[in-house]
């Protein structure tokens, strides 16, 4: 097997738990690596740091996969996804959970959401994606599921040499099926739907509004499927009002209104909340409760200024629309913002709207997304509820 030495620098993140190993932080080589070689990582000093799959045409080099010299089979991707799924069902998980994260599971650039008896697999790095046979056979041996697609549609993959695409990993399926959250039902498209076709993240968080909605007036922006919307009308919203800028979500949102019947309670809207939520502070609307739930604003450090700026202008916008003693939901999923940063951009935003700000909770992901200590970007979503009044 060809080995690799580190440079001296870089030692302590290595040890310390992070998986990733950057081109310029080899030292040697011991041999040619081509993509999706499996190669050995030794420390400067000699000691064998871990194993892992490597490509020589991506940033990221090499990936480890485990720091024992053990074997790296199908074996190997069976027991990993077996734990990881065993994890999963001491935290209380049945049916649908994030399976594996990645990293976060040790098995990196790696995705798997279970919606119940479908699976949702993305191979984001050449040396997985070459594991590919084995990761579906361990699905099939260990929950015989109705059916595998893979999203690979993502546009990372091209910076590891890796074509983009999606299909059917088994017989072909209904890629449009129904999950059970909370006691209510979802349609998720695995086919069409942004990423794996459904946000397991938020799935506790969307419980945390169940007190602070009832009898209310509900705004909801960036609604997609209508996941927050719906649960507060299941809460006892009096009348919840979500936007989307994608026809498409307001679609899927509309549906899964009406599939749980609170189509009356829930209406949505095709616009951007930018651009609405300045016109309506402007014209002094107000709700009981005003809920934000963007994308993303940066995947590149260059942009974090850029992306603070967003997040301080969107919540500046929520806090005006909620009445004096009302409640803002506010999350944000950019990982390269740590929660520190979120909280004092909410501070900023309520200093500027003359607001002042008493904390419901401040929460993380769902725990099928597991936090690695170490490892800042899987410490990725914040999600916080506040109690505004005025200044
Ligand atoms: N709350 C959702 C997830 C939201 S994902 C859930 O729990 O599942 C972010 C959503 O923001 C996407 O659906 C995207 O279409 C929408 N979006 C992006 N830019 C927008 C804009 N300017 N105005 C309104 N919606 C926008």
């Amino acid at each position: 097997m060809v080995k690799v030495y580190l440079k001296k620098k870089i030692a302590p993140r290595i040890a310390n738990g992070h998986p990733w190993i950057f081109a310029n932080e080899v030292d040697k080589v011991s041999g040619s690596i081509a993509a999706g070689d499996i190669v050995d990582v030794y420390f400067a000093d000699d000691k064998f740091a871990g194993r892992g799959y490597a490509n020589p045409q991506s940033q990221i080099m090499i990936r480890l996969l485990t720091r024992k010299q053990e074997t790296i089979d199908e074996q190997f991707f069976y027991q990993r996804i077996l734990q990881a799924w065993h994890y999963r069902q001491k935290l209380g998980y049945t049916e649908n959970c994030r399976l594996i994260f990645g990293e976060a599971d040790g098995m990196p650039a790696l995705i798997i959401d279970k919606f119940n008896d479908y699976f949702v697999i993305q191979t984001m790095a050449y040396g997985i994606d070459v594991w590919k046979p084995a990761i579906i056979n361990a699905l099939q041996s260990i929950f015989s599921p109705k059916g595998i697609y893979e999203r690979n549609d993502v546009p990372v993959r091209e910076l590891e040499g890796l074509a983009q695409q999606k299909g059917f990993l088994t017989a072909p399926f209904s890629p449009e099926i129904v999950i059970n959250e909370n006691g209510l039902q979802f349609y998720v498209d695995i086919e069409n739907g942004q990423k794996t076709g459904y946000f397991l993240d938020q799935q506790d968080n969307r419980r945390a509004i169940q007190h602070i909605v009832k009898g209310a007036d509900v705004l909801g922006a960036f609604t997609y499927t209508g996941t927050f919307e719906i649960h507060a009308a299941h809460y006892g919203a009096k009348s919840v009002l979500g936007l989307d800028i994608s026809e498409n979500a307001v679609r899927q949102a509309t549906r899964n209104a009406q599939l749980n019947k609170l189509d009356h309670i829930c209406k949505f809207e095709a616009v951007n909340a930018f651009d609405v939520l300045k016109q309506w502070t402007k014209d002094g609307r107000k709700y009981d409760v005003v809920m934000l739930d963007p994308p993303a604003f940066t995947k590149s450090r260059e942009n974090i200024q850029k992306a603070i700026t967003g997040y301080k202008e969107i919540n500046l916008r929520g806090m005006k629309l909620v009445k004096n003693g009302g409640f803002l939901v506010t999350s944000s999923c950019t990982n390269l913002i740590q929660p520190d940063v979120f909280l004092e951009t909410i501070e900023m935003a309520a200093w500027d709207a003359r607001k002042r700000l008493r904390q419901v909770t401040f929460q993380a992901q769902a725990s099928d997304h597991p936090i690695i200590w170490g490892m800042e970007n899987t410490n990725y979503l914040k999600f916080l509820i506040v109690e505004v009044t005025d200044r």
